[in-house]
């Protein structure tokens, strides 16, 4: 699709045509896939994407892992781009800026948790970038990162700096906010001794802000690869499971994709520690707590934390920038979607893949 086609568009209220991969159903793979989206409102930007990173929640969804999944399906909400129009009412930004786009794209504004800007807690449901109906635009499906453009209120976009690196930037709006939300949430502080169960994407980045805030981190990881990526960006400790591990943690952040033994975590935990839980393995395996388990391993605080809010997102963002604390990112073309779903579903990815989104027009 071209762009000026797409400008004429939102100059003239018309829906956005988009082109992007797009799966049909659970078992399918990626395929090319035309759709609109909806008008450019007042209050909203056009970008034209340039990355979209690749989430396990992108796996998950597709798969229909947590639930049925909207179909077809384009997913991806690690986005950055590039504003190309802005309606009448936009003050944020202006054409030619930078932006990005993470989990969501519109809430209420109005119930207490949209007032605290925990937008992803908004009483009536936050609206997903994908696999979800838009309830602010006649319930149609909202489409995700793997695409060429996306529109969205400005309210749901963070500002990126010209000078960024746009790739590493963009997986920052889902991992990043989700592992920095907690840290911070948990006072993590110089000293801590901190452990990350799950070394992938988001437990790579649980590291890095961990490291930056002067803990000592342990990482818990199963590939020999990432086990040595890890001792190189500063693990003090490596451990392949919970009950090879005699040592205990002030916090502990879990961002494991699959069933596990929650408690066996949990028991690892100093008195007075916490963990929060980040990783959602799909419904039908679950990871759940054992409650007598927990009542004698008592006296610390367990929770589950879910991305962070549009205030802290933007916080995240320029915390990360000032202090160069990117992902670790490998650069795919679009065609490459089906492979990299099978590297990270098999544990042979290198934390996380990033969609050059000009690849679409090659
Ligand atoms: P990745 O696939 O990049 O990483 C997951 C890592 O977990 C892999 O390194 C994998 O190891 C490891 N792992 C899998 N099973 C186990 C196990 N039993 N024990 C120890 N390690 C294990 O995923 P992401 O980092 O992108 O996402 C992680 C999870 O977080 C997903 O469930 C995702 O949906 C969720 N998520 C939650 C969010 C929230 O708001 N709470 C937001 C974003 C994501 P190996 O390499 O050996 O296979």
């Amino acid at each position: 699709m071209l762009l000026k086609d797409n400008l004429t568009q939102a100059q003239s209220g018309q829906k956005i045509t988009a082109t992007g991969y797009a799966v049909a159903h659970k078992d399918d793979s990626f395929k090319p896939f035309s759709f609109t989206r909806h008008a450019l409102g007042e209050g909203d930007i056009l970008i034209e994407i340039l990355y979209a990173g690749i989430c396990h929640s992108d796996i998950h969804s597709a798969r229909s892992e947590w639930h049925e999944g909207i179909y077809p399906m384009v997913p991806g909400h690690e986005i950055a781009g590039r504003v190309v129009a802005v309606g009448k009412n936009v003050e944020k930004f202006q054409v030619g800026d930078y932006a990005g786009v993470g989990c969501m794209v519109n809430s209420c504004g109005e119930c207490e948790a949209c007032k605290r800007s925990q937008e992803q807690f908004c009483q009536s449901g936050m609206v997903l970038t994908y696999d979800c109906l838009d309830r602010f635009h006649d319930n149609a499906p909202t489409y995700g990162g793997y695409s060429n453009n996306i529109v969205v209120s400005e309210k749901f976009a963070v500002c990126v700096p010209k000078d960024a690196p746009l790739e590493k930037v963009a997986p920052l709006l889902c991992a990043g906010i989700t592992t920095y939300s907690p840290l911070k949430f948990s006072g993590v502080k110089s000293g801590d001794r901190v452990a990350v169960a799950g070394f992938g994407g988001l437990g790579l980045m649980a590291m890095k802000y961990a490291l930056h805030l002067g803990a000592e981190v342990s990482i818990f990881a199963r590939d020999e690869r990432k086990r040595q990526e890890a001792l190189r960006l500063g693990a003090k400790a490596l451990y392949s499971s919970p009950s090879a591990c005699k040592e205990k943690f002030d916090f502990i952040i879990s961002t494991i994709p699959t069933a596990y033994d929650v408690n066996a975590y949990i028991e690892l935990l100093r008195y007075g520690g916490e963990m929060a839980i980040v990783g959602l393995p799909p419904a039908e395996v679950k990871a759940s707590i054992d409650v007598t388990r927990l009542l004698f391993s008592a006296g610390k605080k367990v929770y589950g934390s879910l991305i962070g809010g549009m205030k802290e997102t933007q916080e995240m963002l320029d915390f990360s920038l000032k202090h160069r604390i990117y992902p670790e990112t490998e650069i795919i073309r679009v065609g490459d979607i089906n492979t990299a779903y099978e590297n990270l579903t098999q544990g042979k990815a290198n934390f996380r893949y990033v969609i050059d989104m000009s690849s679409l027009e090659g």
